[in-house]
């Protein structure tokens, strides 16, 4: 099947992959939250024809469609998405999927509602193409990526395919990897004392102040493909919270995104020798990586480290290249490789010893704002681009 024949049997379901999308958008599923979004995957997924769908544990939704001998293929993407925050501060509601001059709005449309669409409607038409598929096709839409990727954990043992499409945005160019994130906290204690007579405590501030200076001084390791690693302190907290008492206690949180290669340990050491080197007398101070526990919409509880591992597919891959020379005949233009700068649930995948690359309709820039939207034409252009992979592996 030529490029042609892709883009007018997508052309020709545009309406209906549209409003599905806006389904989804219009169908809010903040993280342990998915249930709904998921019963709509489900249901288009039995709609389109594929062989089989299932819901497991965790909630995560699986669709399969046979295929032959070839490397098994799995198109992923995330149900869950970040808090709309104030509607009042949206130029368009946040979950009125709006179509306005040729782009969707809302919360999800870019990350990652528009991709989960497409991929859905690419497992589905791909049967409808005439020709056999070279390798069984998965697609999954998974729980719980914003807030530390409990479903892609879960599905990366239970679902060992070897290769991943991930449909994190990037104006449907290829992508081939991203940093790490580690979520640190560092804590302090010293001694708690009525605000008007500071001398007899031990205020903490003043170490993580020495602290916070120095962070922004700490040298970073570097990566020809990515550049440096970055730390960032994000949210701090004092105890008691009492404005006429000074504090005994600072926990502040940091967000470290790590080049490959960069472990954890190495990450905790450097940041306890900085704590060291910062204390003023009579305060102690630590650093631990963050945990979270997640619980699904299914229930089921579990405890992570907060670690998002990095990922890189070599810049020579064999299926890279083979997807860009795909890809530049289907869509008629360049697609160029790059990488993200932000984390998502590829590193799970590539973890497990799957091949992990990237391509996803919308701006990346516009994820997690208020001016989330999408262009329609990414979103067949993405469809197009699914199916011709999942053809030409
Ligand atoms: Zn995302």
């Amino acid at each position: 099947m030529n490029g042609t024949e892709l883009w007018n049997l997508v052309e020709s379901h545009r309406e209906e992959l549209v409003a599905f999308t806006q389904r989804l958008v219009q169908t809010p599923s903040m993280p342990g939250q998915e249930g709904a979004v998921a019963a709509l995957v489900q249901a288009e997924m039995k709609r389109l024809g594929y062989d089989e769908v299932w819901v497991d544990e965790v909630g995560n939704v699986i669709g399969q469609t046979a295929g032959g001998d070839g490397p098994s293929l799995m198109l992923n993407a995330h149900m869950d998405h970040v808090d709309a925050g104030d509607p009042a501060r949206w130029p368009c509601p946040p979950f009125s999927g709006e179509v306005r001059d040729g782009e969707l709005w809302g919360r999800g449309s870019v990350d990652m509602k528009g991709a989960l669409a497409a991929m859905v409607y690419a497992g589905g038409l791909v049967r409808q193409c005439g020709v056999p598929l070279p390798a069984s096709l998965y697609v999954s839409a998974v729980v719980q990526e914003e807030v530390g990727g409990l479903g892609a954990r879960h599905l990366a043992r239970a679902l060992p395919v070897q290769r991943v499409i991930v449909g994190e945005a990037s104006q449907n160019q290829l992508r081939r990897g991203h940093r790490g994130r580690v979520e640190l906290i560092a804590h302090w204690e010293g001694r708690s004392v009525h605000a008007s007579m500071p001398d007899l405590g031990v205020n903490p501030h003043f170490s993580v102040a020495r602290f916070i200076q120095g962070v922004r001084e700490l040298p970073m390791a570097t990566d020809p493909d990515y550049g440096a690693s970055t730390v960032a302190p994000t949210c701090i907290r004092s105890e008691p919270t009492s404005a006429n008492v000074t504090p005994g206690a600072v926990h502040l949180v940091l967000d470290w995104r790590n080049i490959p290669g960069e472990g954890a340990e190495e990450i905790t050491a450097k940041l306890q020798d900085l704590v060291d080197h910062c204390l003023e007398p009579g305060c102690r101070g630590w650093i631990e990586i963050a945990s979270k526990e997640l619980v699904s919409y299914t229930g089921v509880r579990a405890v992570y480290p907060d670690l998002f591992p990095s990922f890189t597919t070599a810049a020579d891959h064999p299926w890279l290249l083979k997807a860009q020379e795909v890809l530049s005949s289907v869509l008629g233009r360049s697609v160029p490789i790059g990488t993200w700068r932000f984390a998502t649930d590829g590193g799970h995948f590539a973890e497990a010893g799957m091949t992990v690359i990237g391509l996803g309709p919308g701006d990346d820039r516009l994820v997690h704002t208020v001016e989330e939207r999408l262009p329609v034409e990414q979103l067949l252009e993405s469809t197009v681009a699914y199916m011709a992979l999942a053809l030409n592996p």
